[in-house]
């Protein structure tokens, strides 16, 4: 993370509104937003699609090699490209959404999203939303949030979403997806999900999207004022 650059780190369970709050955060305080669940849906799909089996961890391995994932603004939208293919809408689906909690455990794939990561933070302020940002990807991120919900809200939300998209799933099938996910993103050994010490924790089961943002851009404001640098001085 350059000295110059502010991250601001939003991490929490599935669906629970991360990417929304991030883009709209982004947006107003002109920073870069990049999603980083999407690029562990982008190598989920990559597997998929070249038919790899998931617990070959030599041939995940192999493939991580051969994947680049670059994110490009495209009439407004954040887009994320696999391989120079925009794979935006293809990686929301839900056989991806059944797979990606597979996938981001594996060493090798969390080590080179990691670096991706970091790289795109040395570049501008950003917000960065995920599992592990405020704990292993940013641990000197400026502001730290950890977001979450009512897990039948949260299913609520995605059933909405899903359904806007055409993509027929029952509410049933998205509450399991969801706990499953929590499950293998708390549990897992590497990079759990975990709230940051230092992380300030909104549940948003009863705000509105604007209310929200309003907290979240108050939280930011007072806290990037008052912001020590965490950062180790060698
Ligand atoms: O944020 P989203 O739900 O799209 O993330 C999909 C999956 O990617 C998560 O369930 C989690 O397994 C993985 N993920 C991760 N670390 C991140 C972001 C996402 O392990 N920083």
């Amino acid at each position: 993370m350059n000295k110059l650059n502010t991250v601001i780190a939003i991490d929490g369970f599935s669906s629970c509104g991360k990417s929304t709050l991030a883009k709209q955060l982004a947006k107003a305080l002109r920073f870069a937003y990049i999603d980083s669940g999407a690029m562990y849906r982008a190598v989920t799909y990559h597997l998929i699609a070249n038919e790899i089996d998931l617990t070959d961890l030599e041939a995940v391995d192999e493939n991580i090699k051969l994947i680049n994932i670059e994110f490009k603004y495209i009439n407004n939208e954040n887009c994320i490209f696999l391989n120079g293919l925009d794979v935006s809408d293809e990686i929301r689906k839900m056989y991806v959404s059944e797979k990606v909690s597979k996938v981001s455990p594996i060493r090798s794939v969390r080590k080179a999203m990691v670096r991706v990561q970091q790289s795109l933070g040395e570049t501008c302020d950003i917000v960065m939303d995920g599992r592990d940002i405020g704990t292993q990807v940013f641990p000197y991120a400026t502001v730290k949030l950890f977001m979450t919900a009512d897990p039948k809200i949260r299913a609520e939300r995605r059933h909405a979403e899903l359904l806007s998209k055409n993509e027929l799933v029952t509410l049933e099938e998205i509450m399991t997806n969801l706990a499953q996910r929590d499950y293998d993103d708390t549990t897992r050994e590497e990079s759990p999900l975990i709230c940051a010490t230092d992380a300030i924790v909104i549940d948003n089961t009863h705000l509105s999207m604007a209310q929200q943002f309003d907290l979240a851009m108050e939280i930011i404001e007072t806290n990037r004022k008052k912001a020590p640098d965490k950062r180790p001085t060698s």
